[in-house]
């Protein structure tokens, strides 16, 4: 530890979660101070409709080690958490969710393992409070194609609740892409890993912004960014169906030949049609996919933009940033 790098940085992304913050403070506060370690805590405003940034300033006014990270509109959770990334000075850095759905009573747990010499700690939820059977249901279809999909094996169950050490830290600042799936990133890095078991809670107040739709994004956001599967699936589907055509086309001469041609075959002709007009989409589909990703790549923008901070960065990932 430096005069002003505490040992454990908390980063937390905030989208509308005014209702949440102090209730989340005051569990920090109180976990943090038993550690006995120095701390800060990173919390990101992503680009909120309600007084998350007045709340979060007056956490900071009262406490000097809550830093504000205020984008300039909301990028998303994924973006938000770079962010807070890449503003933690601590020895170490767990990303937390601001609604309380990841106990900072854990914190101590985390640390301990940290401290016989893990890198990476993750916390794996043995029961996820407040979702539905159907949410559940499909995380866990999600995590299995993923990892079958996969090289990397990203943990099911594991959220972005975990903890990773500075080197680790450092390993996920420079990979260099856009679209970060950050569970994945934190995966793909490796190093020594251990896991501790927590009871996930239901949200302290407010409601997700996670809907079906956005959950099936971001599976396909993950799926796209971790495996090419789906690329060589299209390739072995168009394969396979080049032969049943083949055979079909074979079967039709051959008839022709032997029986004549007397004009029917409507039917079949048009379920051809529409069979491979159909598979002709999918595979043009997943080839859009991944085109898509490679255009997002190639502009370069950055993840995200920071209108003020209340914190120099370590490193400037942006002019438009001043101080709050
Ligand atoms: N979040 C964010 N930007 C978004 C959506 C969510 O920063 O666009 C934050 C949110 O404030 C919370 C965390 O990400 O701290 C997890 O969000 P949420 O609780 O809605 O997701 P869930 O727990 O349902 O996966
Ligand atoms: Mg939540």
């Amino acid at each position: 530890m430096t005069a002003n790098n505490p040992e454990v940085s908390l980063v937390v992304p905030c989208h509308n979660e005014a209702e949440n913050l102090s209730a989340l403070y005051e569990r920090v506060h109180t976990v943090m101070e038993k550690t006995g370690k120095s701390w800060e805590l990173v919390c990101v405003n992503d680009g909120s409709k309600d007084d998350t940034l007045d709340q979060l300033l007056t956490l900071r006014q009262k406490d000097s080690r809550v830093v504000v990270i205020d984008l300039s509109r909301k990028f998303g959770k994924e973006a938000a958490l770079t962010a807070g990334l890449d503003h933690a000075r601590g020895d170490c850095v767990i990303p937390l969710d601001a609604d309380l759905q990841d106990p900072p009573e854990l914190i101590p747990e985390l640390l301990a393992k940290w401290e016989e010499g893990y890198d990476v700690v993750n916390a794996v939820r043995l029961s996820r409070g407040g979702e539905s059977w159907l949410k559940r249901a499909s995380a866990h279809t999600f995590y299995r194609i993923i990892n079958r999909m996969s090289d990397v094996d990203i943990p099911a169950d594991t959220g972005d609740f975990r903890l990773l050490s500075k080197p680790v830290l450092e390993a996920i600042k420079t990979l260099p892409e856009r679209r970060r799936f950050m569970k994945g990133l934190f995966s793909w890095v490796g190093f020594r890993t251990a896991s501790v078991h927590y009871h996930r809670e239901p949200r302290y107040a407010g409601k997700t912004t996670w809907n079906y739709w956005r959950l099936w994004n971001f599976a396909v956001e993950g799926i796209t960014s971790f495996s090419q599967v789906p690329l060589q699936l299209a390739a072995h589907l168009g394969l396979f169906v080049s032969i049943l055509a083949f055979l079909y086309a074979a079967y039709l001469i051959i008839g022709t030949i032997v029986y004549g041609n007397p004009v029917k075959g409507y039917p079949s002709m048009m379920v051809t049609l529409l069979f491979l007009g159909g598979v002709q989409l999918i595979a043009l589909g997943v080839i859009g996919e991944y085109l898509g990703r490679i255009y997002e790549e190639t502009k370069r923008r950055p993840v995200y933009l920071v209108r003020s901070t209340s914190q120099k960065p370590a490193k400037i990932q942006t002019k438009l940033s001043d101080s709050l």
